[in-house]
């Protein structure tokens, strides 16, 4: 849902704000079908025959009633929509491609890509194919400049049998990698309603032996209780959202102190209910309680919202200075997987970024980095 774009509010820094589409950082929470352009399912659809809903041609994007109870269930019917118009290897390697491209295109570095082979297997062969064609791509579209470098998370859904996310966890084990076109992560999605977490405890332990990343979804429609057993069960690097571990100062002490980061993503969590309006997404509270954060766009084609849009929700309706998104884009790259020079040479940028560097080398259009795009305004006041 689209947010958060007007101008910054007094005290936010005004004029001085960068563009936040040339602040370099990671993206770790985008899922493969939930990245598609709307353009792209439409081209899908036509291609294979399927009728889209409105909401996803004449009335796009969706608008979804915070206060509708039935918000996660529109979204998984229309999710479900979408997944079904993709339709074999040619529309996967699409969907990999344009999300590298268009990440890239808003100064993401390297992104982690949340992907169920299992949908996917009935039109390649298999699971191992499906994983194998996104793999391939990501190897591949990584290449591309300006592209962001894209590795991948394989996540099981809670709404089938444990057995299943130990037959993804092997899976991703086999591809485990630490760099792009490789597996760096296993997750856990869909409703968080559905499944008892504990049963999927022996899925992350394959998949931590095998070096992987645990990236479980909690603590987005359930509360801080939910985020605290997905701590016992999973012993996450990440939480897909864990916003809700607020509600519980105990449970946010434990997240901190055990360096767990959050995968927050606010255009997502006032689409779905939630939170009522931006203001209401904890982003601030997290950060004083000393949460590694790392902003997310979950699913655009559904939310009509993508990652810089994160960040400018950041500036406007949070309040933050240009140093602290900075500093949340360093949070990104902390809590990835990114391999040291892809951090190493973001870092470089992201102080670029700042105007450390000096002026003679940020001012001059020439000096700035390939792809980057000069402030809208034209002003990038260094200090
Ligand atoms: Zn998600």
């Amino acid at each position: 849902m689209s947010q958060g774009a007007g101008a910054p509010p007094p005290g936010a820094e005004g004029a001085a704000s960068r563009p936040v589409g040339t602040l370099p950082k990671a993206h770790l929470h985008l899922h493969f079908t939930g990245s598609m352009r709307v353009e792209t399912v439409r081209d899908m659809a036509r291609e294979h025959g399927l009728r889209l809903p409105a909401t996803l041609t004449t009335d796009y994007p969706p608008l979804f009633d915070a206060s509708d109870q039935r918000g996660w269930f529109r979204f998984q019917r229309l999710y479900d929509v979408a997944r079904g118009c993709v339709r074999g290897e040619a529309d996967m390697r699409r969907i990999v491609r344009e999300a590298a491209i268009d990440d890239g295109a808003e100064g993401s570095h390297w992104l982690e890509l949340q992907v169920d082979p299992t949908s996917y297997a009935p039109f390649v062969g298999g699971i191992t194919p499906a994983l194998e064609i996104v793999l391939d791509e990501a190897a591949a579209v990584s290449r591309v400049p300006g592209a962001a470098q894209v590795a991948v998370v394989v996540a099981a859904s809670r709404m089938r049998h444990p057995l299943e996310a130990r037959t993804l966890a092997r899976l991703a084990a086999r591809y485990a990698g630490e760099d792009a076109g490789t597996v760096v992560g296993f997750g856990l999605s869909n409703d968080e309603r559905r499944g008892d977490t504990e049963e999927f405890a022996a899925a992350f332990g394959i998949a931590r032996r095998a070096g992987l990343a645990s990236v479980p979804h909690a603590g987005e429609l359930l509360g801080a209780d939910a985020v605290a057993a997905t701590l016992d069960a999973t012993t996450p690097d990440r939480l897909g959202h864990g916003v809700r571990a607020v509600e519980d100062p105990r449970v946010l002490d434990r997240v901190v102190a055990a360096g767990v980061a959050l995968e927050v993503c606010p255009g997502s969590n006032v689409s779905l209910g939630v939170y009522d309006v931006p203001e209401d997404v904890p982003l601030r509270r997290l950060l004083s309680a000393g949460a590694v954060v790392a902003l997310g766009a979950d699913d655009p084609l559904i939310f009509g919202s993508r990652l810089a849009e994160q960040y400018e929700t950041a500036r406007t309706v949070h309040g933050l200075s240009d140093v602290e998104l900075a500093g949340l884009a360093r949070s990104s790259l902390a809590a990835s997987r990114a391999p040291e020079a892809v951090r190493a040479a973001a870092e470089r940028d992201i102080a670029a970024w700042l105007g450390r560097r000096p002026a003679a080398e940020v001012v001059s259009p020439g000096a700035r980095r390939p792809g980057g795009t000069p402030g809208t305004t034209g002003a990038t006041p260094l200090g």
